[in-house]
């Protein structure tokens, strides 16, 4: 199939056999290693996570900014695993999320731990909203903060990491045992 494009060319990965489910999402285990190709992983919106429930609507499951950062740590980390180039436990992304969304004059700031409830239960280990103008402020200071950051090259500094550790939250996770081919990422089993 791959075969049939041009070498250097961009193709949708919905059109690879087998890559993909029916909505161009890619299916992932724990590591974030594609199911059926090992030395595939996929990162951020393109990742399939089974909703909760199922909706009038079909929404899907939110993915955020923060989410991203998670999967692409988690997937940095167990790609210098694959590679030998450390021994430690491989991870996988907490799925929180600290999130400013901007309504015009107002805005919230939501805190979901993890934004996927707990299959078994149904909850979240902590849900938070809270409205004002200074969402907007916020947001805008936290997009200056991160753009310095990226410049700089540092993706999360010591002290970023302690305020995470301090409100509870960290973007990756150790798995603890080695995950099975069939379960996949956000789901029960
Ligand atoms: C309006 C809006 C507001 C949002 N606000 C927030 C927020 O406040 N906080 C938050 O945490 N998240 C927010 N998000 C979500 C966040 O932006 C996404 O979750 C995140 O950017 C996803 O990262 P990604 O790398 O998966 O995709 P993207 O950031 O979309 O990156 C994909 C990249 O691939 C490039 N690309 C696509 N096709 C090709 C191709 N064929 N060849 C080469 N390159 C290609 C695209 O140009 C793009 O640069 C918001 C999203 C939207 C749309």
């Amino acid at each position: 199939m791959l075969n049939k494009f041009p070498q250097g060319s961009a193709i949708w990965v919905g059109l690879v056999p087998g890559l993909t489910d029916a909505g161009g999402f890619i299916p992932v285990l724990p590591t974030y290693q594609h199911p059926n190709y090992s030395s595939i992983y996929a990162v951020g919106v393109i990742v399939q996570l089974q909703p909760p429930e199922v909706t009038p609507l079909p929404v899907g499951v939110p993915k955020t900014g923060q989410m991203t950062e998670a999967m692409a740590m988690a997937v940095a980390h167990n790609i210098a695993i694959a590679l030998g180039e450390t021994s430690a436990q491989p991870v996988t992304p907490t799925l929180e999320a600290i999130c400013f969304a901007d309504f015009g004059d107002t805005g919230i700031l939501f805190f979901a731990d993890p934004v996927l409830p707990e299959p078994a239960t149904g909850q979240r280990r902590r849900a938070i909203a809270l409205q004002g103008a200074w969402v907007g402020w916020a947001k805008t200071a936290f997009e200056q903060y991160f753009l310095a950051k990226m410049r700089f090259g540092v993706a999360v500094p010591w002290f970023e990491r302690l305020a995470l550790r301090g409100v509870g939250l960290s973007l990756v996770e150790p798995l603890a045992t080695s995950p099975s081919t069939d379960c996949l990422h956000g789901t029960s089993c």
